[in-house]
């Protein structure tokens, strides 16, 4: 979706420069095409099972960015109210909601319960009484799935590994065993699933294996109990290519998912990052060039409380300029206005020379970047603009505050 053409950066035909002399620094630039293309390419890989895709809301809520997965037949993972309110308001069908989440509360299983999600994927023992209880007050039946915590170790990172057993996200395979031993004998609950979610930008392709294989054995053991299930649902986690990782692509990915899992049920997909990341750069601009006796600072106006994941995962990003120079390359720190020491998005980066004025894009920027922004120092959140039909147009404002 990137190239330069006359040292000029286009994405989908269109000129970023021509966007970001338009419009106030920072935003974040979308590609419709690069969105459809992953969700397409994800979709097919998995054709070979019955699937849903349940975008995982939480790695980029822009609702124009969900009406098109919408309009694709694209489910939604959600975590929260606000995200089943966008979710149902964006088009996304209900039958295709699965929720998550350590600490629903009683107005949001309220909610999904009146929606008729397709399942809550459940993560302790109280939160099925609670669902049970709140379903019998509306006297409905709610559709469940225990989430289980196969304790594998994705080799990601600490921040965004989940499927350990010391991590506070789901239960242990005995624990939900009892939870759905415990979840038979009630009158407001059907059973329908299991749900796993290992981690998050993984690439080792083994860890899925390892999940699925684990997941297989224990579905036939809750078979044996007489638990019969129709969805599994493998969460999300595929990673994308930052740097140089080397990452899974989305056929390898199904394989192993599908490697040991019976067939005859639906196959749920969660992929948050691998859907929207590569589809955002988020546009900043140079305010100063600082040089000091040892290092070479190009403060932005994009700072961490627009795209946080440097400053708290100590995450790379790619960073190029709008406007290539020809010439030699400097080593530069590039850094946010923001009054923390982690304010920074890249240290000793080689990038050509630059100028106050001139426009960087950062790239790989559209997974858990404005989902994450905040007002910190009283900083608007940026715009969001998309690029489809080879055309831009803002799709969220920038904030006024
Ligand atoms: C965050 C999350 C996802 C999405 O993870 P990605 O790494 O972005 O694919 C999916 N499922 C659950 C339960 C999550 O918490």
């Amino acid at each position: 979706m990137l190239e330069y053409k006359n040292n000029f950066l286009f994405i989908d035909e269109v000129s970023v420069l021509n966007i970001s002399t338009g419009i106030d620094t920072p935003f974040y630039l979308y590609s419709k095409n690069k969105l459809l293309k992953n969700y397409a390419e994800i979709n097919n890989s998995f054709k070979k099972a019955n699937h849903i895709i349940c975008y995982a809301v939480k790695a980029n809520e822009n609702p124009y960015l969900l009406r098109i997965l919408a309009k694709n037949g694209c489910g939604c993972d959600i975590v929260s109210i606000g995200e089943l309110n966008l979710a149902l308001k964006a088009g996304i069908n209900p039958k295709k909601i699965v929720f998550a989440g350590v600490g629903k509360q009683e107005n949001e299983i309220r909610a999904a319960i009146k929606s008729d999600i397709l399942m809550f994927n459940i993560e302790s023992i109280p939160e099925l009484y609670s669902i049970d209880r709140i379903a019998k007050l509306l006297n409905k039946t709610a559709r469940i799935a225990f989430r289980v915590n196969p304790d594998i170790d994705a080799k990601t990172h600490p921040h965004i590994t989940t499927g350990l057993s010391h991590n506070k996200f789901g239960l242990t395979f005995k624990e939900a065993y009892e939870g759905y031993l415990l979840a038979k004998g009630l009158k407001n609950i059907e059973i329908v699933g299991i749900h796993t979610h290992i981690g998050s930008q993984i690439t080792d392709s083994a860890s899925f294996v390892l999940a699925s294989k684990k997941v297989a054995g224990y579905i036939s053991k809750l078979k044996a109990a007489g638990i019969n299930l129709k969805y599994i649902d493998m969460g999300g986690g595929l990673g994308i290519r930052y740097k140089d990782e080397k990452v899974i692509n989305p056929s390898d990915y199904a394989d192993a998912i599908l490697k040991y899992l019976p067939k005859n049920h639906t196959i749920i997909l969660e992929p948050g990052r691998f859907l929207v990341a590569e589809t955002g750069v988020l546009i900043t601009k140079v305010i100063y060039v600082k040089k000091t006796l040892k290092k070479k600072f190009l403060v932005v106006d994009a700072g961490m409380n627009d795209l946080v994941r440097p400053a708290i995962y100590g995450a790379y990003h790619e960073i190029i300029p709008v406007k290539w120079k020809n010439g030699k390359q400097h080593n530069w720190d590039i850094v946010g206005p923001i009054c923390e020491s982690s304010d920074v998005f890249a240290k000793d980066r080689l990038m050509p020379l630059a100028s106050e004025g001139d426009y960087l894009a950062i790239l790989c920027a559209g997974a858990y970047g404005y989902s994450m922004s905040s007002n910190y120092n009283m900083r608007p959140r940026p715009a969001e603009i998309i690029i489809e039909n080879n055309k831009w147009r803002i799709i969220r404002k920038r904030e006024i505050l």
